[in-house]
């Protein structure tokens, strides 16, 4: 058995955090450290390295740039590890293992994201396990020599579920995270279970690591009240390029004059517009209603059952990069990471 060898990517975020015995307060954890800390870590078959950003921080502060910044790092120590854990902040794990889902094309080798509610030194902690199982998963290799995992996963709370599939749902409970649209790819209890019927299809083309995102984007969420005057002051944001409409239901808006004009208005010049569902499960479809029909009527993209996270992400994803600049639209269409039902739309 080949011994596999783990990169660890610490960017902030809870799980990393210790008291400091005087001040009381939560400090980044020495990483490096982190074998001493954690015995059961050498019960792992893999050799584990550990790398901490210069500057760890709270997931609330990610920025595109940073998620370029860890694009690059993993593209950068790609050959040199089997596999990639990053431990990040819950608040916005969902926002980056969605947008790296994107920036890296043709993924053979398991990107697995988590973190944790409570911080490593807690003794009630959920970093220890969550930890644990992501090193596992990224180390995991079958007998042919191909890692089990192939794509920019995040583990929570004994569930492996696609990146670009999640939402935080709790802040307070360990399972802060769900997939509503997409099944786990793996089940944590006494055995750990894959899901492979549901992984996408191998392929045995080079790593392509994407350098660009564009942040000429935006998301309005309906609420019944909102006003013509602040649709209009978003819309008309000199540069938008993108624009994300949380809808109600599937896909339904308002078909009053006023939003059918202001949102026609955005599609003519040239602002792309997806339309997503506030709802936390189901789908965005046009043909179910005539207000949903007036949508696609206008022009607005189905984002059919991708979440907010991945749509925002992937509208930057595909406004950045020049190789789509023609196909813009229907790119967000189809599926390019798993992070869409995959089938021809009518839309
Ligand atoms: N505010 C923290 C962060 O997202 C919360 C966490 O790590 O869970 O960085």
């Amino acid at each position: 058995m080949i011994k596999r060898t783990v990169l660890l990517i610490y960017t902030g975020g809870t799980i990393g955090m210790i008291k400091d015995k005087d001040s009381g307060t939560l400090v980044p954890f020495n990483f490096d450290d982190l074998l001493n800390r954690m015995p059961e870590l050498n019960q792992l078959d893999c050799d584990i390295e550990t790398f901490t950003l210069k500057n760890p921080i709270d997931s609330s502060n990610i920025q595109p740039s940073d998620w370029l910044d860890l694009a690059g790092k993993l593209e950068e120590f790609y050959d040199d590890y089997d596999g990639f854990v990053i431990l990040h902040g819950t608040d916005t794990m969902s926002y980056t293992a969605s947008a790296l889902s994107f920036l890296l094309e043709n993924l053979r080798k398991p990107v697995i994201f988590t973190g944790s509610q409570l911080p490593i030194s807690d003794f009630r902690t959920d970093a220890k396990e969550n930890l644990i199982t992501a090193i596992q998963i990224a180390s995991d290799y079958d007998n042919s020599n191909n890692a089990i995992i192939q794509e920019v996963g995040l583990y929570f709370e004994n569930k492996l579920y696609r990146g670009n599939r999640t939402t935080k749902i709790n802040s307070e409970h360990f399972e802060a995270f769900a997939s509503f649209n997409y099944p786990s790819l793996a089940e944590s209890g006494v055995h750990l279970n894959y899901k492979r019927h549901l992984f996408p299809e191998r392929n045995q083309e080079k790593l392509k690591v994407y350098k660009k995102l564009d942040q000429n984007v935006a998301i309005i969420r309906l609420f019944p009240g909102l006003t013509e005057s602040i649709l209009d002051a978003i819309i008309n944001i000199k540069g938008l390029k993108g624009l994300i409409l949380e809808t109600y239901g599937s896909g339904n808006a308002p078909n009053k004059e006023w939003f059918v004009n202001s949102i026609g208005r955005a599609v003519k010049n040239g602002i792309i517009v997806v339309n997503v569902t506030q709802c936390p499960a189901g789908m965005v479809d046009h043909s179910l209603y005539e207000v949903g029909l007036q949508m696609r009527k206008l022009g607005v993209v189905g984002g059919r059952d991708m979440t907010t996270e991945a749509a925002i992400t992937k509208l930057m994803f595909v406004l950045g990069n020049e190789t789509f600049s023609n196909s813009s639209e229907k790119c967000l269409r189809i599926n390019l990471r798993g992070e869409i039902k995959d089938r021809e739309e009518k839309f």
